[in-house]
């Protein structure tokens, strides 16, 4: 007897979840060789290619920093013991922080600690990219225990010429004109923010990889405000090929989904999203733009002013498990993660084929029984279109109006009018415009 082995084919929550735990004990930072290495992980799911920017490069007002890598560090308390220890979790050390390996006073030791004492159980993520320094973060609630006395501080990191390192993928589409996937990957581990954000995007990619599509569209894997304005820096020229854009970040906690609108605030983009959460009838929010908040803050600046919104669950800042310790694998929620795909699986969906029809016949209703179309509307059929979707559709379809703005008019689903637009196509009612 030969056992056969089954394929087990996983949900793709699970695959989205199994990529964060594979990717959650690397310590990342804006530079260094957890990115490297957390982009070698992404590399064997999709063929993103790996840009190495020199340390001094100059990128608009900003210049590429040293990079920054870390081996080890502890701290030990007066009798010898570990208080706290890298190994244990990467967040007790500063991100960023210089090499140091001294014995110092409890006086001079504070200075270097960082804790919350609000939420006395959790670590804090900090970082001190741009002013050089060195500390540990703790729990308030050990440090509170801390007693006078001699502590020796061990921190084995370098902070040296180097570069920036960030990947890219470009799917080539029928159109060079392109959508823009930006999520950050400078975080060590912390899992909604922004290990979420890189999973969605992943598998977003993976999706878009096993079709034909209309559009290009370019991922974008970077450290934070550093990596954007690298890569806008270094890609001007390619801007006014990119027609839609997104951030992704906290995508993975189980709040509903929440999107912030592009600087230009009325951007196809903005209008898409809207639709597509409009479509679910689930709860949403939707926010103006703000100069706040993560990459968007860049692709928006004036000089740049991309239509690139933000695509979040619950917003950086606003779950109490943010920047700390407790975003971990657990926050991470499975239907959140499955949602999150599936929506902007849809949002790709919608922008592939928000095509613009003119109606051949404009002048009176077209005989629609002539055309056997009334056969069509109504019923249980798969052939079934709705009849105001007709309607609506022949009646806005005058080569100024998308599929998009006929359904948002309309109230109905884009795809009601998607599916109404195929069938008066087919019978020669409709022209495609350019
Ligand atoms: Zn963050």
């Amino acid at each position: 007897m030969y056992k056969t082995a089954k394929k087990i084919v996983r949900k793709e929550s699970e695959q989205m979840y199994a990529l964060m735990e594979k990717l959650y004990p690397i310590c990342r930072s804006i530079t260094g060789n957890g990115v490297r290495k957390s982009l070698q992980i992404l590399k064997e799911i999709v063929p993103l290619e790996v840009h190495e920017v020199p340390t001094g490069t100059v990128v608009f007002d900003w210049t590429v920093p040293k990079e920054w890598n870390i081996n080890d560090a502890w701290l030990k308390g007066p009798k010898g013991n570990r208080i706290v220890d890298f190994r244990n979790s990467n967040l007790h050390v500063l991100n960023y922080s210089t090499p140091i390996d001294q014995e110092i006073t409890f006086g001079e030791l504070k200075e270097h600690i960082f804790t919350l004492p609000e939420q006395p159980q959790l670590i804090p993520y900090r970082t001190s990219y741009y002013d050089e320094n060195w500390g540990f973060c703790m729990r308030h609630s050990k440090f509170k225990k801390l007693e006078a006395g001699t502590y020796h501080a061990y921190i084995d990191s370098s902070l040296e010429e180097g570069s920036l390192t960030y990947g890219e993928l470009y799917i080539e589409g029928e159109e060079k004109e392109e959508v823009l996937i930006s999520c950050h990957i400078c975080h060590p581990s912390l899992c909604n923010d922004n290990l979420s954000g890189i999973s969605a995007a992943i598998h977003l990619a993976q999706a878009l990889l096993a079709k034909k599509n209309r559009y290009s569209y370019r991922f974008l894997f970077i450290p934070g405000t550093i990596g954007s304005i690298t890569w806008l820096a270094r890609n001007e020229q390619k801007l006014e090929n990119i027609r839609h854009g997104l951030v992704l970040s906290c995508v993975g906690d189980a709040g509903n989904i929440t999107y912030k609108k592009s600087r230009r605030g009325d951007a196809k983009i903005d209008h898409i999203v809207q639709k597509v959460l409009e479509d679910k009838n689930e709860t949403y929010e939707l926010r103006d733009f703000s100069p706040y908040g993560y990459d968007e803050r860049q692709y928006c600046s004036p000089g740049i002013n991309l239509p690139v919104g933000c695509f979040m669950r619950t917003p950086f800042g606003e779950f109490p498990e943010y920047h700390t310790s407790a975003d971990n694998l657990d926050l991470a929620d499975m239907d959140a993660l499955e949602d999150t795909l599936s929506t902007l699986k849809q949002v790709v969906h919608v922008i592939e084929n928000n095509q613009t029809y003119r109606n051949l016949n404009p002048k009176g209703e077209p005989n629609l029984g002539k055309r056997g179309l009334y056969k069509r509307v109504g019923g249980a059929s798969d052939t079934e279109v709705d009849q105001m979707a007709i309607l609506w559709t022949l009646n806005l379809c005058d080569g100024k109006h998308s599929l998009l703005d006929i359904a948002v008019r309309a109230e109905m689903p884009f795809d009601k009018i998607k599916r109404a637009a195929a069938v008066l196509y087919e019978t020669g009612l409709l022209k495609e415009m350019n």
